[in-house]
């Protein structure tokens, strides 16, 4: 436990900096800038990302569509699992992921974060008649997590391998956890909330907040260009209450 909160508060500590030694990315000349930029995501993360009659909804598929519409171009949605968001973007294949990821400093190393857009807190969530109260609790039981998310990782390192259950879709663990084959699910609080709510006879969320977060755009490394002109949107959106309104309507 205390692991997990010096490494998330060190995520924190760390946010705004901007990483050292970044090589220029190649000026776009005219007539060569891109009209499209494809930004990967993970769909199935209510209420930041999801799918709504074959339809990308949420809070950041609306923020990407407005940093889109600001930068003049298009954004192409492609939807992995959400392991595979940092090699897709270092590969190339996309130009940003956008999936209510978290800033760590081990992601850091692999590419580079906008400012924050949100802050999250990763919720416990347990079966409505569980005994569990909290983290103390959670010891040589069964926790699910979405794989390779900050639930995974800082679970796997608190309660060890032999605890976790991984899901590449966090609803999994829901039904999993219905049918008793999980005791714990740790997951960002706003997607805990939007499918407990669903289902509220079977679920609960408890009050222990486990860590506090905040979410980014990641980049690939040395991409300064793209990165500058996110920032900016982003900033912007923060200051004239476009990104508190998105948000507003997928929060209550
Ligand atoms: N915020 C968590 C992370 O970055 C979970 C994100 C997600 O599952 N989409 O690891």
């Amino acid at each position: 436990m205390k692991k997990f909160l010096s490494l998330t508060l060190a995520s924190i500590m760390v946010l705004g900096l901007v990483a050292c030694g970044q090589k220029a990315a190649a000026p776009a000349s005219d007539g060569a800038a891109p009209t499209k930029l494809v930004m990967c995501t993970n769909a199935e993360f209510p209420p930041y990302e999801f799918k709504d009659g074959g339809e990308f909804k949420g809070i950041d598929v609306e923020c990407a569509k407005l940093i889109g519409e600001k930068l003049g171009v298009e954004v192409e949605i492609l939807d992995i699992a959400f392991d595979s968001l940092i090699p897709t973007v270092m590969s190339g294949k996309a130009d940003f992921a956008m999936a209510g990821m978290t800033v760590t400093e081990d992601r850091k190393e692999s590419v580079d974060f906008s400012h924050t857009y949100q802050t999250a807190v990763q919720t416990i969530v347990v079966p409505v008649d569980s005994a569990i109260q909290g983290v103390e609790d959670m010891y040589g039981k069964k926790i699910g997590v979405q794989t390779g998310t900050t639930g995974d990782i800082y679970c796997s390192d608190d309660f060890g391998d032999e605890s976790m259950e991984r899901y590449s879709k966090i609803i999994d663990g829901f039904q999993a956890m219905k049918s008793g084959k999980i005791d714990a699910i740790v997951v960002d609080d706003q997607v805990a909330k939007a499918i407990v709510e669903q289902d509220s006879s079977s679920f609960k969320i408890l009050e222990t907040a486990y860590a506090e977060e905040d979410y980014a755009i990641a980049v690939k490394k040395g991409n300064k260009d793209l990165l500058d002109k996110i920032n900016t949107a982003i900033d912007e959106m923060k200051s004239n209450g476009q990104l508190k309104a998105i948000v507003d309507k997928y929060i209550k």
